[in-house]
């Protein structure tokens, strides 16, 4: 079966006066339509990069995509005309941001934003196109839709427009929804309703979904899949509930316990020592070697290549796999 989306051995390099970061170093991942892939890691571990790169909506320069394919339903973005791609990526896909506030347009009514959308791309009337406009509003519970409808973004809370982007977002019902730390800038319970609406729309529409977090706590309910992210790479990829139960990587352990949990109450939180790397000067080796606890002598001098890592029953997981010379020890651990 041919995948959603298929990104094969991504690269994105940034060109800077002090020289180049390789921001994105080989990076491969996937999603089926009407599932979710969390992809997780520290802010500057690319996973934003990663994402803008298969929008096409990377700053470029300083950054340039130098390698790897982006396949759409088995045909690559990166080579098709621009003109192909921009009718795939206007339609098919769409991004959502953490910040709503700067993503719409201040000075037009969260309406007239939407009735563009229909108006533009589905050569709707006017009338028409506010009529589904508030029904999109309805349709990601924003109440009294037909009185907010000229309202302007400010006049809205940080979750009702989060709750505005995702209605621009799944107007033109695309295929793929890639959502960039989505709930990050909401209070919690607030984080939780809009989490609760993204994944009731992916069922609803069969869509995939890429959910972008630092925040491990946000993806167990709703991923299916995980990536996680560390210095521009892929260290380790599991079905959810493989992750949590036997991370096969030190860091996605690291991550593991550093979350809150209520049966460690007065505890105190565990946090990975140091800070991830510049990528202008990432280690040598493993890149994680200097904050790893499992560190040794190799560690310093060998990149791990991603390894695959069987399952609980030692059959090899399709999709499970580390870039850790010491997973089985971190499994048995
Ligand atoms: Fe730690 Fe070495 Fe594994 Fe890297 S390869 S995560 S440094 S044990
Ligand atoms: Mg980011």
């Amino acid at each position: 079966m041919t995948r959603l989306l298929d990104v094969r051995d991504l690269r994105v390099e940034f060109r800077t006066r002090d020289g180049v970061a390789e921001a994105v170093g080989g990076v491969s991942y996937g999603v089926d339509a009407g599932r979710t892939l969390a992809v997780l890691g520290e802010s500057g571990s690319g996973k934003s990069v990663t994402a803008q790169a298969v929008m096409g909506i990377l700053d470029s320069p300083p950054a340039f995509v130098t390698g790897g394919q982006v396949l759409f339903r088995g045909r690559d973005l990166l080579t098709m005309s621009p003109r192909e791609r921009r009718s795939v990526r206007g339609a098919a896909m769409a991004m959502i941001f953490q910040d709503a506030l700067s993503a719409l347009n201040p000075v037009l009514t969260v309406g007239a934003q939407l009735a563009e959308m229909y108006e533009v791309h589905r050569g709707m009337s006017r009338k028409d196109a506010r009529a589904r406009a508030v029904e999109l509003m309805d349709r990601v519970r924003i109440p009294a839709a037909k009185a907010r409808v000229n309202d302007y973004p400010h006049q809205f809370s940080g979750g009702m427009r989060q709750r505005i982007m995702i209605a621009m977002a799944i107007a033109l019902e695309p295929e793929l929804i890639i959502a960039d730390e989505p709930t990050t800038a909401l209070d919690v319970t607030v984080q939780a309703q809009v989490m609760d609406l993204l994944d009731e729309l992916r069922r609803e529409y069969a869509m995939g979904l890429i959910l972008i977090t630092h925040d491990l706590g946000v993806v167990a309910d709703v991923a299916d899949e995980i990536a996680v992210m560390y210095a521009g790479r892929i260290v380790e990829t599991a079905p959810v509930r493989e992750l949590y139960r036997r991370p096969a990587h030190p860091y996605t352990r690291g991550l593991l316990d550093s979350i809150p949990r209520v049966d460690h109450k007065g505890k105190e939180l565990y946090a990975i020592k140091g800070l991830p790397p510049s990528l202008l000067t990432v280690p040598t080796g493993c890149p994680f070697h200097p904050r790893c606890p499992r560190a040794q002598d190799i560690c310093r001098t060998e990149r791990p290549p991603l390894y695959e890592v069987p399952d609980a029953t030692d059959t090899v997981a399709p999709g499970r796999a580390s870039a850790c010379h010491f997973w089985k020890d971190e499994l048995d651990a």
